[in-house]
């Protein structure tokens, strides 16, 4: 079984919907769309391949402080549930304003 270098589905060569030629090597695909997108840019679904955590990193090997980054950052913030009346803001809370 090969491996489509796009997008990462294993196909069996004497499936393939599709395949090319990209130094000296055969890569099969899953679809013809496939085929078209990894000769459009050999290079990048290729270093793709080899770093499985960089879908838009051409050469961006410092990626993965990117993650550490993200895991740091606190995914719920204490925010409170009731919301405050924006000040300047037109009344929709209910407060009975009135002109
Ligand atoms: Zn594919």
């Amino acid at each position: 079984m090969e491996r489509d270098p796009v997008c990462g589905m294993t196909v069996d060569p004497e499936k393939a919907a599709a395949k090319a030629e990209h130094a000296g090597k055969t890569y099969y695909f899953c679809a013809p769309g496939c085929a078209r997108r990894f000769q459009q840019a050999p290079d990048r679904y290729l270093l793709a391949a080899k770093t499985p955590t960089a879908p838009s990193g051409l050469v961006n090997l410092h990626s993965t402080s990117r993650s550490q980054a993200a895991a740091a950052a606190p995914a719920k913030d204490a925010k409170p549930p009731k919301h405050e009346s924006p000040v300047g803001s037109a009344v929709d809370d209910g407060t009975g304003q009135s002109l």
